[in-house]
């Protein structure tokens, strides 16, 4: 692995070189002075990665030569899609740059009953160009293969039918305690390695909650409603939390989770010995 990558437009790989202009030469040169003979790993936000060994730099950009290339390993095995509900301040940006590291694949900013934060469109507008921004950012400095997608706004009952074409969707509500993530996810059998690349999709609600009517609306639209356990999360916090359920349970996070089912195997028995 080279010690910088950059998400570079596919037009920019040809055949076994790759010609570099703009932000990502500029950023080569002049920011990290990298010199001919330097490897760089270069991403064509598809999924691919290339180790390319750079052949010349100049005013008029960069140019290197491909060494090898391959799938990324750095994507999950399920497609990961958070709708969030607007977040006040920078709760949304950090929720966009803590998510692309986990490892979601897609954001949607969400419109619900108890939001606080109502931008106009423009803002909206405004706002995406910035979240497109910190996402890019973080998917570089998280050595993800792909820039994760930031949507257009939608209001919560587009988000549910956009959500049900999922293979599983979800939304996190704190009136529910019966049913926790995991047995959503095994239950669902959208985890491991299989074929294709299931899509979970996962819903967060406002700094205010989603109100029952909407969660029950949620699951008319064939939304599973899903507890994070006993306390109240941060809206922000629930994100994540959930996020990192979800990629657990799928094995995306390192350990998986027949591995954590072993390790409470263990405690258990040990636990009962000593008594
Ligand atoms: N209405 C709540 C707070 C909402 S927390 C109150 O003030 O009491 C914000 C969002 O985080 C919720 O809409 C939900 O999506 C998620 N969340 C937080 N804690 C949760 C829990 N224990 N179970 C499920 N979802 C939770």
């Amino acid at each position: 692995m080279s010690k910088h990558s950059f998400f570079v437009d596919p037009g920019a790989i040809r055949g076994d070189r790759a010609e570099l202009v703009g932000a990502v030469a500029h950023q080569i040169r002049s920011v990290l002075r990298l010199r001919p003979g330097d490897t760089v790993d270069l991403l064509d936000n598809t999924g691919f990665l290339y180790v390319a060994r750079i052949a010349a730099v100049s005013k008029g950009g960069v140019v290197a030569e491909l060494l090898e290339w391959r799938r990324s390993e750095a994507e999950p095995s399920v497609e990961l899609v958070l709708y969030q509900a607007l977040l006040k301040g920078q709760k949304m940006e950090w929720v966009l740059q803590k998510g692309t590291e986990i490892g979601i694949n897609r954001f949607v900013p969400v419109l619900s009953e108890r939001c606080v934060s109502r931008p106009s469109e423009a803002e909206l507008e405004r706002k995406r160009v910035r979240w497109e921004t910190i996402v890019r950012e973080a998917a570089e400095q998280s050595r993800r293969a792909i820039i994760p997608a930031v949507g257009g706004s939608r209001t919560l009952e587009s988000a549910c039918r956009d959500a049900a074409e999922a293979d599983l969707a979800l939304m996190a509500w704190e009136g529910e305690r019966a049913v926790g993530i995991a047995r959503a996810v095994r239950e669902a059998g959208v985890g491991g390695r299989g074929d294709g690349r299931p899509r979970v999709a996962l819903l967060i609600g406002p700094e205010g909650g989603f109100s029952p009517r909407e969660a029950q609306a949620a699951k008319v639209a064939g939304v599973r409603i899903v507890g994070l356990g006993p306390r109240i999360l941060r809206a922000e916090t629930a994100a994540l939390v959930g996020a990192t359920l979800v990629l657990c349970e799928t094995g995306d996070l390192g350990g998986c989770a027949t591995e954590n089912v072993d390790l409470w195997h263990h405690l258990d028995t040990d636990r009962f010995r000593h008594r």
